[in-house]
C-alpha cells in the first residue's frame, strides 16, 4: 500500500485544478495516508533533513541565528492566521513593527521548558480551531506537507528560509476540504 502513494500523488498531481477528477484522487491519497501515516513531527523532520535545516534528539537550546529563524516563521504565520480571519484590516504596519523586533532584538535567555510549555499550548490552540472548524487537520498538514516536499532542490535563501523551486506544486487545500463535505469555494471552481 505504501508502493501505491507515489504513483497516486502523482496522477492527482497531473490532474487539473478545482475538477471532479482531482478532488476524488485528493480523497483517495487522502484516505491511503490515513492508512499509512507517519507522526506529524517525523513528516517535518523529513522536510528539515531534505533541506539540511538542523534537526536534532535531545532538548537544546540553538544559537541566536536559529531562535529568529524560528520567531521569524513563527510571526509570519500568526499574522497569516490573523490576516485570513481580518482580511480587510491592513496588517503591513504591525507587521513590519514585529520584524524589526524578531531581527533587532537581543535573543534569550531562553527558558526552554517555558518555550516548549507555550510551543505546546499554541499548537494545542491551532488543533482547538481545526476542531471548531470542522476539518480533518491531518489531511491539510499532510497537504502542506506535500507542497513542502516539492520545494526540494531550490535550497534556502540568505535567511535560511526554503526556496521555491520549479518542481513546487502548491497546496491544495480546497480540495481537501471538498474532499471532507466542504460546500463552499464553488465560485473558485
Ligand atoms: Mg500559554
Amino acid at each position: 500500500m505504501t508502493d501505491l502513494l507515489p504513483s497516486l500523488r502523482a496522477l492527482r498531481d497531473a490532474a487539473p485544478r478545482d475538477t471532479a477528477e482531482r478532488d476524488t484522487l485528493t480523497r483517495a491519497v487522502a484516505e491511503l495516508e490515513r492508512r499509512v501515516r507517519p507522526t506529524f513531527q517525523e513528516q517535518v523532520t523529513e522536510f528539515h533533513r531534505a533541506l539540511d535545516f538542523p534537526v536534532r534528539d535531545t532538548p537544546t537550546v540553538p544559537d541566536d541565528d536559529e531562535v529568529r529563524l524560528r520567531a521569524r516563521l513563527i510571526a509570519e504565520e500568526a499574522f497569516e492566521v490573523l490576516a485570513a480571519m481580518f482580511p480587510v484590516f491592513d496588517w503591513d504596519n504591525i507587521v513590519s513593527r514585529v520584524r524589526y523586533v524578531v531581527e533587532a532584538a537581543r535573543v534569550g535567555p531562553v527558558d526552554l521548558p517555558a518555550l516548549a510549555h507555550e510551543l505546546a499550548d499554541l499548537h494545542y490552540v491551532t488543533s482547538g480551531t481545526a476542531v471548531q472548524l470542522g476539518f480533518d487537520e491531518r489531511a491539510v498538514l499532510n497537504e502542506v506537507h506535500r507542497a513542502n516536499l516539492s520545494k526540494f532542490g531550490a535550497g534556502k535563501d540568505h535567511r535560511g528560509k526554503a526556496l521555491k523551486g520549479s518542481g513546487f506544486v502548491p497546496a491544495d487545500v480546497a480540495a481537501v476540504l471538498r474532499a471532507q463535505g466542504w460546500q463552499g469555494g464553488e465560485e473558485l471552481r
